[in-house]
């Protein structure tokens, strides 16, 4: 079946499904957005892109920012940024502290809070001016100039963050992050709050299911071996608590946010991005997983 049918058929189908999701409500910004949005987009390895529902609709990536900040300091500094952040699936809430009582202040991997604190760290020493970077990086990767940070999220997120100040701040103690809290904080805050639609998200992930080969302009981001290393970590941590779960029935690598949105990879044929607002008691987008699962058993086609 072509991929359009697909789509279409998984849609109808995933609405008839009750959505027992709810939104994120620590971030009083995202909970503002209708919990109905329901988009998919495509895009195949020849960057011919399907789409359905909301797939033009913009939305806050919130911890899918983590994979592109992790890319880049891994293209920059290679495996030197493995003395700062592991590479190990958490077992525990995207915003525990726990692990880092036992393991001094180097979090478990680079997508659960704690390891993206530490990454934004290292953005800060390793790039002259980390957010025009940042966004102009995104800006490429999508092919979009009117990509951006969302003030407002950032204000909201600002304003309610105890916890990952808690976290800057006890990681600090250890000496495992450099500049000032408040600096990370900011840094990290603005990553979070790109806004994108399914088909941007879709496309900014194309040179993880291309060996790290940018397709837009064929450059080389990140080398193979690079590249299958950020597949095999979104495969181990890209779900929260439910990366198990999620590699169970989906199969394929990817990484979801709290505003609701799933991208995941499938090396050298496609990339998926869902976005639906309602998460489940894990935090990942309750239709976006419906979504994936489907497509996967429905393809006959994931990496396993
Ligand atoms: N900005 C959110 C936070 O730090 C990101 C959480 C997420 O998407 O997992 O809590």
């Amino acid at each position: 079946m072509a991929f359009q049918d697909i789509l279409d058929s998984i849609y109808t189908e995933v609405l008839q499904v009750e959505n027992t999701g709810k939104k994120a409500d620590y971030i009083p910004e995202i909970e503002k957005v209708d919990g109905d949005k329901y988009g998919i987009a495509l895009v195949d390895i020849n960057q011919k892109v399907f789409t359905k529902g909301d797939a033009n609709e913009k939305f806050s990536i919130q911890s899918i920012s983590k994979v592109i900040t992790t890319s880049l300091i891994f293209s920059k500094i290679g495996n030197e940024l493995w003395k700062r952040v592991g590479k190990e699936p958490s077992g525990n809430a995207f915003n525990s502290l726990i692990q880092l009582e036992f393991e001094k202040g180097i979090p478990r991997n680079p997508f659960i809070n704690a390891g993206a604190l530490v990454i934004a760290d290292l953005m800060l020493e390793h790039f002259e001016n980390p957010k025009e970077y940042l966004l102009n990086f995104v800006r490429e990767l999508t092919e979009n100039p009117t990509i951006n940070y969302n003030q407002n999220v950032i204000q909201s997120e600002t304003e309610n963050g105890y916890r990952n100040a808690a976290l800057v701040n006890f990681i600090k103690s250890f000496d495992n992050i450099k500049h000032q809290p408040e600096e990370v904080l900011d840094f990290y805050y603005h990553q979070c709050s790109i806004e994108m639609t399914c088909v941007d998200l879709a496309k900014c992930f194309q040179v993880f299911a291309n060996n790290g080969v940018i397709p837009q302009s064929n450059k080389q981001f990140l080398t193979s071996s690079q590249c299958k290393r950020m597949n095999a970590l979104m495969q181990m941590c890209g779900f929260y608590d439910q990366a198990g779960e999620f590699t169970f029935k989906v199969g394929l690598p990817g990484k979801s946010g709290v505003g609701g949105g799933v991208v995941a990879i499938f090396p050298n044929h496609y990339t998926v991005a869902v976005w639906s607002p309602k998460l489940n008691k894990k935090g990942n987008s309750f239709y976006g997983l419906e979504t994936l699962e489907r497509l996967t058993t429905e393809t006959e086609a994931s990496i396993f």
